[in-house]
């Protein structure tokens, strides 16, 4: 994984020690002593991470991260703190001014590489996430604002004693939400809902060998698809560099130490949720945006650009299946006379009154879309041309025998709509099969128009 890597440290055999072990896992790494040549640095070449020296001692190195973190600018860098002492306390003032994850000092080589490899991880992601949220943001799509986020799940995965109640208890203490603990290997056979979870807390204290079914499960995590956004926490043994470096290159997001305090692991599992509601937040957006790309705004129908693909698929289907598949075209009678005479929001409130009509009376997997104006399509799988001509006229006699609301101070009035049908029969396993019977269903539509309106109009030919 390539990346740009600061080193700032005022300790010149510090700065070449660590630099020669990033070079050597083939970063491109900058080194600095102070804040003023940092900013230039990151100003000319931001790095995706920043390696700190935040000893005690170094006082003003914890005042620059605080600053990089309120920069919106570097705020999304990952900073590891290092040189740090093998204290709880330390460990959190580092964490506490910005740092996402401390190594303590002396560093452990494996364990550096891996949580930088962890951190470059979690940073490409939210790059991604966010470069399609402006792609997104671009495209008019605003951010979903019913900013409810639900309550806060965290499971602790731990076998059953002491150590389980005393992590259990002890996270309830400083986080909201509901907090439980499940048998580690039951996580995996909960259904879709119990198993979506913000943060797994793993109980790893007890790993010792190389080989563990712990390691296993923290990527079987990472792999499915109901808890694969699910941050995960994993408690390592103390003195075991090697175990924490293995379980983040497995995909946990962060490792602490068992002799952490409870304080600490509360920090680490806070920042861990927000990072998973942030990234949340970033797919919700996303996927509003790409629901709003194929959605008509005035009647939510899928649109044009839905129809085309869709119904691809669809006629994929029927020339597997060997069953038919039928094409209605709908289009509003003398709807320009509505606008001219009763308003265009009366034409509007016309057009959602008959959207709600129509998806009311099909079946779920029937595609019903707005293609434009007062024209509307439908596609409806597995349909003979019997079964089509039925829900046709069906359809037919839904608008002209209902009169249409247009609120309160406008008379009802009557609507009428044509139907142009066409049912294909062996579909042919090119893509023009699936426009030809959308023309054909055109030229039906056409047909009941010259027809006097207010009928349905059969293609003659299939397809
Ligand atoms: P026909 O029976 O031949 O279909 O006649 P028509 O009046 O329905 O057809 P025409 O194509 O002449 O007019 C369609 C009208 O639909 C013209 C346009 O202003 C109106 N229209 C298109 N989109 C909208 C919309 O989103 N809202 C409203 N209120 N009117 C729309
Ligand atoms: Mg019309
Ligand atoms: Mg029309």
């Amino acid at each position: 994984m390539p990346g740009r890597i600061l080193i700032i440290d005022t300790v010149a055999t510090n700065r070449i020690v660590l630099k020669v072990k990033m070079l050597a896992a083939r970063f491109v790494v900058d080194a600095c002593v102070s804040k003023q040549e940092a900013m230039t640095i990151i100003a000319e070449n931001r790095p995706d991470l920043i390696l700190m020296n935040l000893s005690d001692a170094v006082d003003d190195q914890h005042s620059l991260c605080h600053e990089l973190r309120r920069t919106p600018e570097t705020a999304a860098i990952s900073i590891i703190a290092v040189g740090v002492a093998d204290t709880s306390q330390a460990r959190f003032a580092a964490l506490d001014a910005g740092a996402d994850d401390v190594l303590p000092h002396p560093v452990n080589d494996a364990l550096l590489l891996a949580r930088i490899r962890s951190m470059l991880r979690v940073h490409s992601t939210h790059e991604e996430l966010q470069l399609r949220e402006g792609t997104s943001r671009a495209l008019g799509f605003e951010e979903n604002k019913n900013g409810f986020d639900g309550a806060t799940k965290v499971a602790v995965l731990s076998v059953r004693g002491p150590m389980e109640t005393a992590v259990t208890l002890n996270l309830r203490k400083y986080l909201r939400g509901v907090i439980h603990s499940i048998e580690p290997y039951a996580v995996l056979q909960l259904d879709d809902a119990q198993a979506a979870h913000d943060l797994f807390v793993i109980n790893a204290t007890t790993v010792d060998a190389g080989r563990s079914g712990l390691f296993g499960l923290v990527s079987d995590l990472r792999a499915r698809a109901q808890t694969r956004q699910a941050m995960q926490l994993v408690m390592v043994p103390k003195d075991k560099p090697e175990i924490a470096a293995m379980f983040l290159d497995l995909g946990a997001d962060d490792v602490v130490p068992e002799t952490s305090d409870a304080a600490e692991i509360a920090l680490r599992a806070k920042r861990l949720i927000a990072r998973k509601r942030k990234h949340d937040k970033l797919r919700d957006t996303l996927r509003n945006g790409l629901n709003a790309a194929v959605t008509d705004p005035l009647t939510g129908l899928f649109n044009r650009r839905y129809v085309e693909p869709h119904l691809a698929r669809l006629a994929d289907q029927s020339r597997k299946s060997g069953r038919e598949l039928a094409v209605m075209m709908i289009d509003i009678d003398h709807f320009k006379a509505v606008n001219d005479t009763h308003g265009h929001a009366a034409g509007d409130q016309v057009l959602i009154e008959l959207a709600d009509r129509l998806r009311e009376n099909l079946r779920a997997i029937d595609l019903v879309a707005r293609m434009g104006g007062e024209e509307f399509l439908v596609a409806m799988p597995g349909t003979s041309v019997t079964d089509a001509r039925l829900a046709a006229d069906r359809l037919r006699a839904l608008v002209n025998t209902m009169p249409f609301e247009l609120g309160s101070d406008l008379p009802d009035i009557k609507v009428t709509v044509s139907i142009g049908l066409a049912v294909s029969g062996q579909i042919k396993p090119e893509t023009a099969a699936i426009n030809k019977i959308c023309a054909q269903a055109d030229k039906a539509l056409y047909a009941a128009k010259s027809g006097g309106r207010d009928q349905v109009a059969m293609s003659k030919s299939a397809a």
